[in-house]
């Protein structure tokens, strides 16, 4: 498939918009380019909001915040399923433009595109079991009701890596709740987040309701909504270091936070582990998105007995891989999302491959116009390299040997990171166990995938604050309001 024949499978007009959405308007305009990873053409242009126009969208959302506060729930539940169902049938133009600015392999896109509508059906769900509480003193005397309020405006901040799904797992509960949001998506994938606000205006989002706006300055249009004493909510799926930076900036005016950052996942392996599952396992841990995400597995922690047997078998499965556009059918492995990604990976492998790291496959970026990095393992791996320490966002797997337990456990925990954490063993008890042991937010038992909207997704120590998805997701754009009564 040629660029320009996948470009025209997606450019349905009902999807496409390059303009900033505010108030229910489209805003045409122009200043931010949209490339095509594999390629390095340029696909689109966006808009590039202002100060003002981020002021704007606050406007928005506060002219449309007591409305929708007052909507009933059912109403707004509908609304979301409505979007749910929308997307589903549209996923097919949904997952060609995902892959066309995310580079990522369709049968990747497609799987993100369901996930990401997921979030609108369990949202829809949710949003009319909003609980309260009631109990009496432990005086007897008097009484406690705690209520859930709408938290007030939102800011949404999402990455490129997942432009749909990390959209919908803040905007879902967001509106669930009765909060109206203003979505800032990454510069590099604007394009799926336009077409889904697209969608809600279909689906019947009241305007205001949902604003979208991209930028290229988004430090000082994001200090500029903190700063309105409007806005009481930042959601931001991102780095660390931007997150750090984030925090600090809605600390001046006490914004509520929730913080999805950075990960640096180990994969345990212990002797007594199916060695198939693991296989197909540290597969999807590792190459979901050719790398390119939070939970992907970015140290592989292999017990001395099965060692050479799971580098032989991962070395077979990732160089069987094909590497192409992702939007090519054919394509398992798309291009990383820039060059200064493909940069990082070829410096992280080099200084692991110059103390002492071998390539079993892959192990140097792929000449040629895109952004290629090819699947790649390394085995003997030092435990201080780089890669073990920082996010490799990419389809290297960097192999390390162990021989204990208590040795496994040190290793998954020498990280400032605690997102995702995945351990394979045949002993349940043993499993149990070392995941109690890591300090991360979310562990898979033999298992490579965790995502589901039903769960809590989220990270301890540096890899975030609360949660997104689950029945708490929603509580994130709550105020709990406590009234002491008497009767
Ligand atoms: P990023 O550089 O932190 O950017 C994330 C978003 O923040 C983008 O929309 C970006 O806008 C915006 N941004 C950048 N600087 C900002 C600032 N000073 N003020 C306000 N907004 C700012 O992250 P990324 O490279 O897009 O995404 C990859 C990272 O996200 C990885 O670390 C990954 O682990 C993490 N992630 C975490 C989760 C999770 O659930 N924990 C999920 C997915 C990804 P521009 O695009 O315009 O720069």
């Amino acid at each position: 498939m040629t660029l320009d024949t996948a470009f025209t499978g997606y450019a349905d007009p009902a999807l496409h918009a390059e303009g900033l959405y505010i108030g229910g308007q489209w805003q045409a305009g122009r200043g931010i380019p949209v490339t095509d990873p594999s390629t390095g053409t340029t696909l689109a242009e966006v808009p590039d909001a202002s100060i003002e126009d981020a002021m704007r969208a606050v406007d928005a959302a506060e002219a449309a915040a007591a409305g929708w506060r007052a909507t009933p729930p059912r109403q707004r539940s509908e609304i979301l399923r409505r979007w749910f169902t929308l997307m589903t049938e549209r996923a097919e133009e949904l997952a060609l433009l995902i892959s066309l600015e995310n580079g990522k392999a369709l049968a990747d896109a497609r799987g993100e595109v369901a996930y990401a509508a997921e979030f609108f059906r369990w949202y829809a769900e949710e949003a009319t079991r909003i609980g309260g509480e009631f109990r009496h003193t432990p005086s007897g005397a008097h009484n406690i009701l705690v209520d859930h309020e709408p938290i007030g405006i939102a800011v949404l901040i999402t990455p490129w890596n997942f432009p749909a799904a990390m959209a919908t797992r803040k905007i879902a509960p967001a509106l669930a709740a009765g909060c109206t949001v203003i979505l800032k998506p990454a510069s590099e994938t604007p394009l799926t987040a336009y077409a889904m606000a697209r969608l809600g205006q279909e689906a019947g989002v009241p305007p205001g309701v949902v604003n979208v706006l991209t930028t290229s300055n988004p430090g000082p249009v994001t200090a500029a909504m903190l700063a309105d004493p409007r806005v009481r909510k930042l959601s931001f799926t991102g780095s660390t270091g931007v997150g750090r930076i984030l925090l600090a900036e809605a600390a001046k005016s006490v914004v509520n936070c929730s913080m999805e950052l950075g990960g640096n996942a180990p994969f345990l392996v212990f002797d007594d582990a199916d060695l198939s599952a693991a296989l197909d396992g540290a597969m999807v841990a590792k190459m979901r998105n050719g790398g390119e995400a939070c939970t992907a597995a970015n140290r592989f922690y292999v017990q001395a007995g099965i060692h050479d047997a799971f580098v032989a078998g991962l070395t077979q499965r990732m160089s069987a891989l094909k590497l192409g556009a992702g939007y090519d059918p054919e394509t398992q492995c798309g291009p990383m999302i820039t060059t200064k990604a493909v940069d990082k990976i070829d410096r992280l492998v080099s200084e692991a491959k110059a103390r002492g790291a071998r390539a079993t496959t892959g192990g140097a970026p792929v000449d040629g116009s895109g952004y290629y990095y090819p699947p790649t393992v390394l085995e003997n791996v030092p435990s201080d390299a780089a890669l073990a320490h920082e996010e490799i966002f990419g389809p290297v797997a960097a192999i390390y040997r162990f021989e204990t337990e208590e040795e496994a456990i040190r290793l998954a925990n020498d990280t400032e990171y605690g997102l995702a954490a995945y351990v394979y063993s045949g002993d349940i008890m043993r499993a149990m166990r070392v995941g109690r042991g890591i300090e991360t937010g979310m562990v898979g038992i033999n298992r490579g995938l965790m995502s589901d909207p039903a769960a809590p997704f989220g990270g301890a120590k540096q890899s975030g604050l609360g949660r997104e998805g689950g029945v708490i997701g929603i509580l994130e754009f709550m105020e709990p309001k406590y009234f002491a009564v008497e009767f």
